[in-house]
């Protein structure tokens, strides 16, 4: 497994979170599911304020896109 939206030398994921209206950046342990679709790998985050947050990575793309926002 692969981490998303890493930076070099870190374990920290970057996630937008519509409730802070800004970029976050989580622990690994901040995840809580990571699926495999045809799309990319989708990495469910639960945001320190209770967002749940679906993360795709796609393989074509070099940045994670956000999937949703709810
Ligand atoms: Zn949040």
């Amino acid at each position: 497994m692969q981490p998303v939206g890493v930076a070099k030398g870190t374990l920290m994921l970057s996630a937008y979170c519509p409730r802070h209206g800004s970029t976050v950046l989580y622990s690994p342990s901040s995840i809580t599911g990571i699926r495999n679709t045809p799309l990319g790998i989708e990495v469910t985050i639960e945001c320190y304020c209770g967002e749940l947050i679906e993360v795709l990575s796609g393989a074509s793309s070099a940045e994670p896109a956000v999937a949703s926002a709810r």
